[in-house]
This record gives C-alpha cells, sequence and structure tokens, in this order.
C-alpha cells in the first residue's frame, strides 16, 4: 500500500527525529499523521498517543529545519515529546503533564477539579486569541517548559489535587 519509504503500512508518514523522511528528503511530517513505533505489544493494537502540545512543537522544529536547510546546513531541530493535556468535564476535569510522553519521564503530574474547566476555557481564549492575532509562537518557546517545580507551587496556590498520573493520553 503507498508509496515505500514514504509511509508504513498502515499509511502513517515515516520522518525521523527531524520530521524528515529519510527516503524523500523534501518531504516532513508532523502531528496525528505520522509513524511513531508502539511502546510494547498490546492485547489490543493501539498506536502511541499524539497530542497537540508535542505535534506543536514538531511544527515549530520543521519551520526552523527548513530554514537551516535553506541556508544549506544540515537540521538540526527536534520536535519535544511532552505532553500536557486538559480534559474538560464541564462542571470540573482532569489535567495531565507527562514530560516526556514515554517513561521513563522528568515529569509525571496529574490533577483534578473545577479549575481544570476554568483552565481549559482560559486556554481556549488564549488560543483563539493567537489565531486571530496570527501569533504562532509558544509561550513556552524561549524555554519556559512547565518543571515539576513550578507544579508543585501552583498546585498549592490553587489547592488542585494531585497524585500519580494514571491517566493515558489516549484516552482523551
Ligand atoms: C476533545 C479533544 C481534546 C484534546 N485535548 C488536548 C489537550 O488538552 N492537549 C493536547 O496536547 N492535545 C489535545 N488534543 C489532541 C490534539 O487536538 C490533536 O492531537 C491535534 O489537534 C492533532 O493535530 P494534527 O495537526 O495532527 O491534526 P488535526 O488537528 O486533526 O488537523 C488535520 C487537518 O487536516 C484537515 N484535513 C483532513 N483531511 C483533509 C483532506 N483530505 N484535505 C485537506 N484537509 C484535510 C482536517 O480538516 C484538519 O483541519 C485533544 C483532542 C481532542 C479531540
Amino acid at each position: 500500500m503507498g508509496i515505500e519509504g514514504l509511509i508504513n503500512p498502515r499509511g502513517f508518514v515515516i520522518v525521523d527525529k527531524h520530521q524528515r523522511n529519510p527516503k524523500y528528503q523534501n518531504v516532513f511530517g508532523a502531528g496525528v499523521c505520522i509513524a511513531i513505533a508502539p511502546l510494547e505489544a498490546t492485547p489490543v493494537p493501539v498506536g502511541v498517543p499524539k497530542t497537540g502540545y508535542m505535534i506543536e512543537s514538531m511544527a515549530t522544529a520543521i519551520a526552523q529545519n527548513l530554514k537551516e536547510i535553506l541556508a544549506d546546513k544540515e537540521p538540526t531541530h527536534q520536535g519535544s515529546w511532552n505532553a500536557i493535556c486538559l480534559a474538560d468535564f464541564g462542571d470540573g476535569g482532569v489535567v495531565f503533564v507527562a514530560q516526556p510522553q514515554n517513561p521513563p519521564r522528568n515529569v509525571n503530574w496529574s490533577s483534578s477539579g473545577k479549575l481544570v474547566h476554568q483552565a481549559k476555557v482560559a486556554f481556549e481564549k488564549y488560543f483563539l486569541r493567537k489565531v486571530r492575532k496570527g501569533s504562532t509562537e509558544p509561550y513556552y518557546g524561549e524555554g519556559g517548559d512547565v518543571d515539576a517545580e513550578h507544579l508543585q507551587a501552583e498546585e498549592q496556590e490553587t489547592g488542585l489535587r494531585s497524585g500519580p498520573s494514571e491517566c493515558k493520553t489516549g484516552a482523551e
């Protein structure tokens, strides 16, 4: 099925760590359409979850790599494998942070409560404002990625319950 070397047998685009297809070097892939090897065999075959947070970093890496390639340099930029997800239940919600998404992780945090609903609403307003303004640089673009200490401080401040993350990104 498909073009040999461009996609895997299930139709997902094959990319290297710089989001570039190894055989067709003028093809780049980002997002849910790319092939990511599963971590382990499962009774029901499921792929590795791909979430918006990590996908945005893939797109940023592609843009930066294209700039390097146009300057006759080798691409050096890579997407992050971090996941930050807010699941809104209407009157509450669940949030988790997994950095990187696949274990072993540096940050493994989850929380729940009414504030998650409010945070999701706030994020949507922030996101739509960026769309309207055409601003593509993420807030964490200058190295402001969430760290464990920051999360713990926020947890104390907000009173959100936290615990070991059992949330799987595939469940969103
Ligand atoms: C309810 C929900 C909550 C989520 N919450 C989070 C979260 O809190 N955090 C997080 O990180 N991620 C979250 N995600 C996941 C995140 O939204 C997706 O992983 C991400 O949007 C995928 O991006 P993508 O660009 O790969 O695909 P998409 O965003 O699906 O973009 C694909 C685009 O291609 C278009 N398209 C499809 N076929 C064609 C065609 N033939 N021709 C032209 N255009 C086509 C589609 O219309 C679409 O616009 C959530 C997802 C859902 C559904």
